[in-house]
């Protein structure tokens, strides 16, 4: 893909990130793999309004440029770690309301941050992790998320937010909003909600190709 379009393909997945409701201020980052390099929101900046000359170019040993003199996100080292670790090309990380509520809450489980309630979450999120608190931006929260990472597409941090991470921008996208709407949904069951059995996702499971 040539640099203007990854850039223009970036840009519409960051505003359409904020108009979705899915961060606010300047909560939430996203970055994009171009070639050996990783393409990354800028620290301190809402989604809403970012150009192309606002993005970042990342190298793997951190090193970083940007036409505007930005710097990328505080918290690229979890990027960089996903890409290290994965075959993907775009990871999505939000600090939206429902998700963060859930991973502030001292009762979700750390295997299943949230009941499975739904078909379209069953399949296609099912299990979803919740790492212990570690600070944003830090090499010990890197880590936690690379490990994860390796085998799955989506991960909660406690007190913090969600990671996704997906081979296009709809993967990445879907993987958040799904994640998001079935946090909601779970708040909104406030404990009454009836999840769905274990038999019930696995025939799920093995009903989708
Ligand atoms: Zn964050």
């Amino acid at each position: 893909m040539c640099l203007d379009s990854i850039t223009s393909t970036f840009l519409d997945l960051c505003h359409l990130i904020h108009a979705k409701g899915l961060v606010s201020g300047s909560g939430g980052n996203v970055s994009m793999r171009w070639g050996d390099q990783i393409l990354i929101t800028p620290s301190g900046r809402s989604l809403e309004s970012l150009q192309g000359d606002d993005l970042v170019f990342l190298h793997s040993d951190g090193c970083f440029r940007c036409k505007d003199g930005g710097k990328p996100s505080q918290e690229w080292r979890m990027h960089l770690a996903c890409y290290q670790r994965r075959d993907v090309n775009v990871v999505v990380h939000v600090h939206s309301t429902h998700a963060v509520a859930i991973a502030c809450s001292l009762d979700a489980d750390p295997d299943y941050a949230i009941p499975v309630y739904t078909p379209g979450y069953c399949v296609r999120v099912g299990r979803l992790p919740i790492l212990p608190y570690a600070m944003a931006g830090s090499v010990e929260l890197a880590n936690q998320v690379g490990q994860v990472i390796q085998s799955r597409n989506s991960v909660m941090l406690a007190n913090h937010g969600i990671l996704t991470v997906g081979a296009t921008v709809e993967a990445a996208l879907n993987l958040t909003e799904e994640i998001e709407d079935e946090a909601k949904l779970h708040l909104l069951l406030g404990g009454h909600g009836r999840p769905l059995t274990q038999e019930q996702q696995k025939a799920l499971r093995g009903g989708y190709h």
